[in-house]
């Protein structure tokens, strides 16, 4: 918790410095409660996520004396309670050989990372781990994945610079199959400059993946990097959509003072967050907690 609390710290300062300064009168007025209502929404959570914990807190409170402190706490009740429903671990299959995952993303969101993050997770339950290099577009993620792959012992197939995303897939599924692989874990483009040709090389990937193994993918994961606040909330609909999403990582928590959109994010759509990110090490990435992100995030 103190780790989730220090990689929080600037997001968690952005309210709680927000508190400090709009709960100085102590009387809960209306005034006050539509700054409070502000901090939230400039703090990322989403309108109708501010005006509920907004209310929540003028309930039985208004006109009456208040400290930071008791905001505080309210304020981690009420994130924890929208969090809780959607703080779902990501459960593997043991029964598939491989538990297909697909991840999905903008580039940059930290696609790979992520990869190489749950590649070492399931390598250290004993879990044999396969990942495909399905962003065949840049050298420079293929090189990445290769390197995860040797940090993690977990093999890698890759193709030249411009393969067919979609045939790697496949190659990689057959592969993983022959081989009694656990967990086959697809790395895809992210080029949202080109929308239309990437939504269209996604259905493929699945396509072909799916005439393989029906059943499969058994996971999809889209990345979304914190930094990028509202944006996050349109790629969600965009992947969601396209890419059948099944559940979410929030990357690069550390560091960011925008980390309640992941707040606006559940209210919003309901998708299960697996995990987040908080580093660029091995380690940095942690189960999603839903009252342990919510004490966090308030202070
Ligand atoms: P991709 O293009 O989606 O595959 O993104 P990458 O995995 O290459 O990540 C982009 C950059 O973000 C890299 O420099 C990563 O080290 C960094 N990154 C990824 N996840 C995190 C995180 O949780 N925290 C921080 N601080 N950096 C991250």
């Amino acid at each position: 918790f103190q780790r989730l609390k220090a990689g929080l710290s600037r997001s968690s300062s952005a309210i709680t410095d927000g508190i400090a300064s709009v709960f100085t009168k102590r009387k809960l007025d209306a005034a006050t409660l539509e700054e409070f209502e502000d901090l939230l929404i400039q703090a990322d959570l989403g309108v109708a996520t501010a005006s509920a914990i907004t209310e929540a807190l003028a309930k039985g409170r208004f006109d009456k004396e208040i400290e930071g402190d008791e905001v505080k706490a309210i304020l981690a009740e009420e994130v924890g309670r929208v969090l809780t429903p959607v703080a779902r671990p990501l459960v593997i299959d043991g029964a598939r050989k491989p538990h297909v995952i697909l991840v999905v993303g903008v580039n940059g969101t930290g696609k790979t990372t992520t990869i190489g993050k749950l590649a070492a997770k399931f390598r250290a339950e004993g879990r044999s781990v396969m990942l495909a290099a399905g962003d065949t577009f840049r050298a420079a993620a293929v090189e990445q994945l290769k390197i995860w792959g040797q940090r993690t012992g977990a093999s890698v197939i890759a193709r030249a610079t411009g393969a067919d995303a979609a045939g790697l897939a496949f190659d990689a599924l057959k592969e993983a199959q022959a081989n009694g692989t656990d967990v086959l874990l697809i790395d895809t483009a992210g080029r949202l400059q080109n929308r239309a040709e990437l939504m269209a090389e996604l259905e493929k990937i699945i396509r072909v993946i799916k005439k393989h193994d029906p059943s499969a993918p058994h996971t999809v994961l889209l990345t979304l990097d914190a930094t990028t606040g509202q944006n996050a909330l349109s790629q969600v609909e965009i992947f969601g959509r396209t890419a059948g999403v099944t559940g979410l990582v929030m990357t690069k928590l550390d560091g960011t003072a925008r980390g309640g959109i992941l707040v606006a994010i559940a209210a919003r759509f309901g998708l299960p967050i697996h995990f987040i990110g908080v580093g660029e090490g091995v380690d940095d990435l942690e189960p999603f907690e839903a009252n342990d992100f919510a004490r966090a995030i308030a202070g």
